[in-house]
């Protein structure tokens, strides 16, 4: 489609949304104004305040009259988090009456005036009070004040675990399995059911173990199955994956009551949990079903209804020869069941067969198909990153939080190093290496259809000869409807401009960018556009100039300039440039050969106009031509 797209812009970043940031001083205002542009939030000011900075009709300004304390408590139930940028004190004072509990109250953070430090008063854990303190911090160049257990030791709190793969908690004693890791001890994890990635990417120094021959303080299960807390003489908390997908049918108008006791009774006989269930499955005829639309409601499940030649081409082991006469495929709820595992599961099997449930002239049939792979339930995202140049200065503050946010960091090995310090402990992070651009981008894909946040990371900008228009492409093959999963594309400082950065000003007028790299690009059409770039005077940056294999074309490059340019037009070999082993090179077009150049460097020819200033490099705009 093609038109004006203003809604796109940033709108990934939304993981705190709704979010409010409250500011009761001009000051307060400088500080929160781009806070909330980048979140997308809302900036929460008095009228007057308002009035006074003549904010009054910026959108991301919302105003209250009298009462802060209203206008809060008007938000609280629908928010994800506040950012208060007011003294903790009254924070404290202004929420008090509104808390509730930690599974919904939302994240609070305060913010000094000074918008020095970025504290995580509220909601730290859970509500992700600490990662949004951090993501603050990052923008604010401030430091984040968590003092929440594991993050204040680098470590992944216990019950954030299972947040990215939408497990869900059960019954336990919390309290003790995170003081235990908070303690520095063992705690053993038996996990029967869900991914088990997490475990290869915990921090060092983290308190669980697997073997089960340890002495441990506490366990956390992660299973379908419901826990039995009487039989376990240690604190225990379950996680529990959502793997289980219930197909359902049943006579017209059963109520929810028959529904949900006929449901729980098939789990509690197969011992699992309802907190495992994935989905509610049935035919497409009992879309309207109002029982089943309550059920899926009161236990926060997807319903999902399937044609019944879809449900009648499933071998079963119950059909029924009156059903198919009825609805047009012999079995509603094993069928359902078992399509719904392959559809959102990538496949599972049947582990509780057709029961039926009878009460008065009603009746259910229940059967319950295992998936292989957890159901997240959120749309997945993928986000393209520039990580600049380097050095973590020359990262975009979005960048960043995209950084810190992803659940997942897809990128070569190096440029994860690069970005070290900005991981999350816990974090996902695979490498590939640099040959397997395609496995890399698909892996991410596959990650994002499934519903993770996953970051795929380029070194520069990731659009200019990086992984973004690979993505695009390889979702383009899989029939990508451009929404699911969404995309945003984090732009960084490319090589080039890096470069130039350290050299002076030699991009000041026209510029183009050519890869010598003939993997992907037929080497005469690169010599093509060399002599295109050579004969059109534009300052060319060279990408990818020359490997140990590819030494010729930087020669022929040169040769190609030397036809249309000047002997002594100045030249800039950057290598690494951002990073410890930086070096620079200023040269000429005819001496830049005797220089080393590899696939670490870029190479800066200035157009007919440019010359060196004190080591800094000019390229005329024409300010001063007829000077
Ligand atoms: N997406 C990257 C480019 C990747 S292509 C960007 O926008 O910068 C790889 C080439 O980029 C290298 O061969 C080199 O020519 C250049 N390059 C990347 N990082 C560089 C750095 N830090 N210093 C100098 N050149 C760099």
């Amino acid at each position: 489609m093609l038109g004006v797209d203003n809604d796109r812009r940033q709108k990934l970043l939304k993981t705190f949304h709704p979010l409010t940031a409250i500011a009761v001083t001009p000051q307060a205002v400088k500080l929160l104004l781009p806070v909330v542009e980048t979140l997308t939030g809302k900036l929460l000011l008095s009228k007057s305040l308002a009035e006074e900075l003549e904010l009054g009709k910026n959108s991301l300004v919302e105003t209250y009259g009298d009462s802060l304390a209203t206008a809060v408590a008007e938000r609280w139930n629908n928010h994800q988090a506040f950012i208060f940028g007011l003294a903790t004190g009254a924070v404290v004072r202004l929420i008090a009456p509104l808390l509730q509990s930690k599974q919904s109250d939302p994240a609070v953070l305060v913010v000094d005036a000074m918008g020095q430090s970025v504290i995580s008063l509220l909601s730290g854990h859970q509500g992700g009070g600490d990662r949004l303190a951090q993501i603050v911090a990052e923008q604010l160049q401030a430091k984040a004040i968590l003092t929440g257990g594991a993050n204040g030791l680098g470590q992944i709190a216990v019950d954030c675990l299972g947040i990215p793969f939408g497990w869900r908690k059960g019954k336990g004693d919390w309290t003790a399995v995170s003081s235990a890791l908070a303690a520095q001890k063992l705690v053993g994890v038996t996990q029967t059911a869900g991914l088990t990635l997490w475990q290869n990417h915990l921090p060092p120094g983290h308190g669980f173990t697997f073997s089960g021959t340890k002495e441990t303080t506490a366990t956390l299960l992660i299973t379908v199955q419901e826990s039995n807390l009487e039989k376990l003489n240690k604190p225990m908390a379950p996680w529990h994956p959502r793997l289980l997908w219930i197909g359902v049918g049943c006579v017209r108008g059963t109520d929810l009551a028959l529904l949900e006791r006929a449901l729980l009774e098939v789990l509690e006989r197969e011992n699992l949990s309802p907190l495992a269930i994935a989905g509610l499955a049935s035919v497409h005829l009992k879309a309207d079903e109002v029982g089943m639309q309550q059920f899926a409601q009161k236990y926060d499940l997807p319903f999902f209804t399937f044609p019944p030649e879809q449900l009648a081409a499933q071998a079963v082991p119950n059909p029924s020869e009156v059903v198919l006469q009825e609805v047009g495929t012999p079995s509603v709820a094993e069928a359902a069941a078992l399509t719904a595992a392959q559809m959102y599961s990538q496949g599972g099997k049947l582990i509780a067969e057709k029961v039926i449930v009878k009460q008065h002239n009603q009746a259910v049939t229940v059967a319950i198909a295992k998936g292989e792979r957890e159901y997240i339930g959120k749309p997945g995202q993928l986000w393209l990153v520039g990580t600049g140049p380097g050095e973590l200065s020359q990262i975009s503050p979005a960048a960043r939080t995209a950084i810190r946010e992803a659940d997942v960091l897809i990128g070569y090995g190096l440029y994860l190093d690069l970005i070290d310090p900005l991981r999350r402990p816990g974090q996902i992070c695979e490498t590939f290496p640099l040959t397997q651009e395609r496995q890399r981008c698909q892996r991410a894909i596959e990650l994002a259809q499934w519903g993770l946040t996953v970051a795929v990371l380029s070194s520069g900008d990731c659009g200019i000869y990086g992984m973004a228009g690979l993505v695009l492409e390889e979702l383009e093959k899989l029939n990508w409807d451009g929404q699911t999963p969404a995309v945003e594309v984090f732009p960084g400082i490319s090589a080039f401009q890096a470069a130039a950065a350290r050299v002076g000003a030699p991009l000041m007028h026209d510029f183009c960018a050519i890869s010598l790299s003939d993997l992907l690009t037929p080497k005469e059409k690169i010599l093509q556009r060399l002599t295109a770039a050579a004969q059109a005077d534009f300052v060319t940056a060279l990408y990818n100039p020359k490997s140990q294999k590819r030494t010729e074309l930087i020669e022929q490059a040169q040769a190609i300039f030397l036809q249309w340019r000047s002997p002594t037009t100045p030249v800039a070999l950057v290598r690494s440039v951002y990073r410890q082993d930086e070096t620079i090179v200023r040269t000429t077009l005819a001496a830049m050969l005797n220089f080393p150049i590899d696939m670490l460097t870029v190479v800066l020819i200035g157009n007919s106009n440019t010359y060196n200033y004190q080591d800094y490099l000019i390229t005329p705009r024409g300010y001063y031509a007829n000077a």
